[in-house]
């Protein structure tokens, strides 16, 4: 069963391929944002610190969400197959997912990049509505994917290969496209 990376600007629609793939291959989707809205909902102490970063658009740090995402691979669902939707998010996340999976014994057999143009993206957003969703919090996402995030496309261009897709098109165009690259 495969273990994926998806990355791409937010709003681009990665949790709704996501879990569209999670389900295709029976293999949990992992979601940094999902974990952290819950949290927020639930106001655990790690939630309430979240937050403050969230509504701002700012990334959560990283010691929060390693420890989130050590917590889900380690689990017997997630033990022959993942995907990971949000994370890593930058450098240093990469570098400590890569170390949590040395050791768990397992590797990441596609990196896939769910490229759209940032027009398209802020038009995206603002129909969505989400608490995080007003202009300047998406400009900030943006800012903040473009100086943190993008660099990791070259790092697993490096490492492990990456295979971009055109996230601009009818979902399930985008849908058929990733199961191949997936295979
Ligand atoms: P989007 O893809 O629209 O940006 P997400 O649900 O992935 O939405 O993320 C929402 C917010 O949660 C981010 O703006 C950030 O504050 C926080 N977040 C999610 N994943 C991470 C991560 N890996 N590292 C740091 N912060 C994160």
């Amino acid at each position: 069963m495969p273990r994926i990376i998806l990355l791409g600007p937010p709003g681009a629609g990665k949790g709704t391929q996501a879990a569209q793939l999670a389900e295709a291959y029976d293999i949990p989707k992992i979601s940094t944002g999902d974990l952290l809205r819950a949290a927020v909902k639930a106001q655990t102490p790690l939630g309430v610190e979240a937050k403050s970063y969230m509504d701002k658009g700012d990334l959560v740090p990283d010691t929060v969400v390693i420890g989130l995402i050590e917590e889900q691979l380690q689990s017997e669902a997630a033990h022959s197959g993942w995907i990971l939707d949000g994370f890593p998010r930058n450098v240093p996340q990469a570098g400590s997912l890569k170390t949590l999976l040395d050791k768990l014994g397992q590797s990441c057999d596609r990196v896939i990049l769910l490229d759209v143009p940032d027009d398209e993206i802020v038009q995206r957003m603002l129909q969505r509505g989400r608490a995080d969703d007003r202009e300047d919090v998406i400009r900030n996402r943006l800012v903040v994917y473009r100086q943190q995030t993008e660099p990791l496309i070259a790092h697993y261009q490096q490492e492990t290969g990456l295979e971009t897709i055109d996230g601009n098109q009818p979902p399930e165009k985008v849908f058929a496209q990733l199961k191949s690259a997936v295979g």
